[in-house]
């Protein structure tokens, strides 16, 4: 079978930035890191770098109070996931008494940023995005309580009508063409909106890199990642909008040589926490179907 692999699949820049703060932060192993929460979505990645003794404490959210393990004689420090966390959050964990490291994508720090620096000047902010992500739920720490998160064109209508200024931004990680449709339709309520494209770079090119694929001849389309990375699932959801097969697959593990019999090529792409040692055995297992 002809494979075809996207430009993009793999670790976007924000990711390599947090992986390489937490191993810096780990010195080969001779602290140990704890990062609050999966310092990125991939659980392989995630386990590997378990072996450097960078171990995930908390929760998905970032919510509850951390139980540190009280007989680690190594010395410790805490390093901050990519997908950021919010003030309130960042000043728990200051406070916990050990070395602070912050791990957040700076793509994220700058909506973050754009956020406060609105908030403060008294405008509501909408969020689109997923209300259980924990990017969001980071983000929103930053609205001084006036922010809303949206999804879809539901959740628009349900907002509550505001008297000041609006500003409309994205999670990194959303569909630009979504984002775009929602922000035209809430600038029709309120002619001053404020629209910023919050969606990253990473993101819009992994996107524009999966309508190539299909250009490019592939009858069926593989999206390697986490079920739990945002970017992936949106990934595995464009590509199925494009009729064209699709499996979102965690490793080369989840596939088979029967499944694929009816097709020529397939097209690879992969999220933006995805390592290369995945991505890399998909490719040449799918080569010798
Ligand atoms: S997907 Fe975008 S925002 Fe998220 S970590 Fe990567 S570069 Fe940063």
């Amino acid at each position: 079978m002809k494979v075809i692999r996207a430009n993009s699949a793999g670790f976007c820049w924000g990711v390599e930035r947090a992986i390489q703060v937490a191993r810096e932060e780990a010195r080969g192993g001779e602290r140990t890191v704890y990062t609050d929460g999966p310092l990125i979505h991939n659980s392989q990645m995630m386990t590997a770098l378990g072996r450097e003794d960078i171990r995930e404490v908390g929760d998905y959210q970032s919510a509850s109070q951390l139980d540190l393990p009280q007989d680690n004689e190594k010395e410790s420090v805490v390093v901050v996931r990519a997908h950021g966390i919010s003030p309130k959050r960042r000043k728990y964990l200051q406070n916990l008494g050990l070395p602070f490291r912050d791990g957040t994508c700076p793509d994220v720090g700058i909506i973050a940023g754009k956020i406060k620096s609105h908030a403060e000047r008294g405008y509501d902010v909408v969020i689109f995005g997923d209300p259980e992500h924990p990017e969001v739920s980071g983000l929103l720490g930053y609205a001084n309580e006036r922010g809303h998160v949206i999804t879809n064109e539901e959740d628009l209508h349900k907002l509550p009508t505001f008297n000041s200024g609006v500003v409309m931004v994205s999670q990194s990680t959303m569909f630009t063409h979504e984002f775009k449709d929602l922000s035209l339709q809430l600038s029709e309520k309120y002619p001053a909106l404020v629209i910023l494209d919050t969606i990253c770079g990473a993101t819009k090119e992994r996107q524009s890199d999966l309508v190539e694929l299909v250009n490019d001849g592939a009858d069926v389309i593989v999206v390697i990642g986490g079920k739990h990375s945002a970017n992936t699932r949106k990934l595995a959801k464009l590509a199925a909008s494009y009729d064209k097969p699709t499996f979102h697959i965690e490793t080369a593990d989840d596939i088979e040589k029967e499944t694929f019999q009816s097709f020529k090529c397939a097209g690879v792409t992969a999220g933006a926490s995805t390592p290369e040692f995945i991505i890399r055995s998909v490719c040449e297992k799918l080569k010798t179907f």
